[in-house]
């Protein structure tokens, strides 16, 4: 017999399928021996009351086993010999486009600026401790993308929940833990994500696809307003219509765009720091326990948003257990972000704090590069930020309160941030439009939260790529550039998403277009 039950337990009693089942068997009168399997369907943690709560919707398997997978698997055919497409990027918005070209028997050829995931690892913790940036293997740049070595959150504020769901199983098909398809804000962890990715591009590749690493786009083929190819930076030549995935860190690809005379549009874009407390403290705050979070619940999360002077002031992107990271693409820039291992197990808990900026906010200095000028401000930013950290990956850093009282930082509290802290006052040069409305957000969340403004917690400088400051505009319904034929501006980059399973979803409609045009059938 199977029996699905709605359950609200102590988090001690969600800990394991084991605890769940004596639960149930406890409650329901049932003989624990009878309980073949139980399967959890969905899971929250619900902290608003002092006592926290685990909501649960589980699957019981009495005297019976699961005959199913817990999830559909895809069936990925042969497409050697197939009609060919070029994917540029093998971020999420690329790798999803790839497989689905290849579900649809179209033939991807991905091209790839970075390196593999796995010797780009090797790039990115040289920049800890040589303090320099391969402009080309680096937190945003190489196999998997910007989603590659981060926390590897899968939430996102889609309606569409079939499509995450079916993201959340290609996810779990190439060896994510299937957890990701109950919990209510799953993440994979960065320890975890280079295995998947490199499934994924194993499938590509056995599936009869190319993927060409260390390949940079430098140009499109373009005849007739149509895009037919791409050219690569050593020459070489890939033929067929383009997605085109390369993500918002690329400035390169929107500068020759622009220089082509392609259309682009400027966009709003979310600015600000990287704010990191000790775990201990906002498990403390969030479970509203004086011990913590104690040995059931995992490293607790936070989220707030505010309207300050008429823009919005919000976390971003938050890590618990995690670590800051130095995110920048190139040389002369700081740009953190965070990621979080599997377990969530860091000391710290950190989060991106912005202010949405529209591109009227950038400011009349750069209102001269016209649509590029989000580009110009975030290149800005980035540099003045590198100037404050003495020229190296060491990034500026000022104490939370002594932020929102305008006081300069004489000791910065440990930090999770590997090329290391040096005190700064960022409330004199950073941007006085972000600044006043940090200042006011944090004074919000120190109020709603007892203990969230906190000597404890430090700013890091600078978050500058929430988004993308450009979009390339694209038809709704052929999915291709407005003018140009054959080209699928995808994901992040092009201003169609905002985050891993965004961008995944992005890649697939893309594919599903451009499929569409080969065979001539809508899908
Ligand atoms: P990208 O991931 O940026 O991929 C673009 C790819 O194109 C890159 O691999 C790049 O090397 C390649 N490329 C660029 N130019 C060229 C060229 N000229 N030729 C060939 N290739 C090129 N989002 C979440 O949802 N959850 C998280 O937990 C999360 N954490 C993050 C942590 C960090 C440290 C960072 C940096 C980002 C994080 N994000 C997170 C954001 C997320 O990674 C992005 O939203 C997502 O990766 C965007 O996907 P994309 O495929 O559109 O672009």
């Amino acid at each position: 017999m199977i029996q699905e039950l709605q359950l609200r337990i102590l988090p001690e009693q969600a800990a394991s399928e084991q605890s769940i089942a004596a639960y149930v068997a406890r409650e329901q009168g049932i003989d624990m021996r009878t309980i073949k399997s139980v399967r959890v369907l969905k899971r929250s943690i619900d902290a608003r009351q002092r006592t926290v709560m685990i909501n649960l919707k589980v699957r019981l398997y009495i005297n019976e086993f699961p005959q199913d997978d817990e999830f559909p698997h895809i069936d990925y055919g042969d497409v050697s010999g197939k009609p060919q497409a070029v994917v540029v990027g093998a971020g999420p918005a690329g790798l999803f486009a790839a497989l689905r070209l290849i579900e649809l028997g179209v033939r991807p050829v991905v091209v790839e600026r970075g390196k593999n995931v796995h010797d780009r690892r090797k790039d990115i913790a040289r920049i800890s401790r040589e303090q320099r940036i391969d402009p080309e293997s680096n937190y945003s740049f190489g196999e998997g993308g910007a989603g590659a070595f981060s926390d590897g959150k899968l939430y996102t504020r889609s309606k569409k929940r079939g499509n995450v769901d079916r993201i959340l199983q290609i996810f779990c098909q190439h060896g994510a833990s299937v957890s990701i398809l109950s919990d209510a804000h799953p993440h994979i962890g960065t320890d975890k994500l280079p295995g998947v990715i490199e499934r994924m591009r194993n499938r590509i590749i056995e599936s009869g696809g190319e993927v060409h690493f260390e390949t940079r786009m430098e140009s499109l083929i373009v005849e007739d307003d149509e895009v037919r190819g791409i050219v690569t930076a050593d020459g070489r030549e890939f033929t067929g219509p383009v997605i085109l995935a390369t993500g918002h860190s690329a400035r390169d690809v929107y500068y020759m765009l622009h220089d082509k005379g392609v259309e682009l549009e400027a966009k709003g874009i979310a600015v600000g720091v990287r704010l990191e407390h000790p775990q201990q403290l906002i498990d403390t705050i969030q479970y509203h326990n004086p011990r913590g979070r104690g040995k059931y619940l995992p490293a607790a999360e936070y989220s707030f948003v505010t309207q300050v002077d008429g823009r919005g002031v919000y976390s971003f992107c938050m890590c618990p257990g995690g670590f800051v990271v130095p995110a920048a693409s190139g040389p002369e820039q700081i740009v953190v972000n965070g990621m979080s291992p599997s377990t969530r197990g860091s000391a710290w808990a950190n989060s991106g704090m912005v202010v949405e900026m529209q591109p009227e906010d950038f400011g009349e200095q750069f209102s001269a590069y016209g649509v590029l000028a989000g580009i110009k401000f975030q290149e800005n930013l980035e540099r003045q930020c590198y100037l404050n950290g003495n020229c190296k990956q060491t990034a500026p850093a000022q104490r939370m309160t002594d932020f929102v009282n305008r006081r300069n930082s004489y000791d910065l509290p440990r930090s999770s941030y590997s090329p290391g802290l040096i005190a700064s006052p960022l409330h004199f040069w950073m941007p006085p439009f972000i600044v006043s409305r940090l200042q006011e957000g944090f004074k919000h969340f120190g109020k709603v939260s007892h203990g969230f403004l906190t000597h404890e917690a430090v700013m890091i400088g600078v978050e500058t790529r929430t988004s993308s400051p450009v979009r390339i505009p694209r038809d709704r319904e052929s999915m291709t550039h407005i003018r140009l034929r054959g080209l699928y501006p995808c994901g992040e980059g092009a201003g169609y998403a905002g985050g891993i399973v965004s961008a995944a979803i992005d890649g697939e409609r893309c594919a599903e277009a451009l499929a569409a045009h080969f065979t001539g059938k809508p899908l």
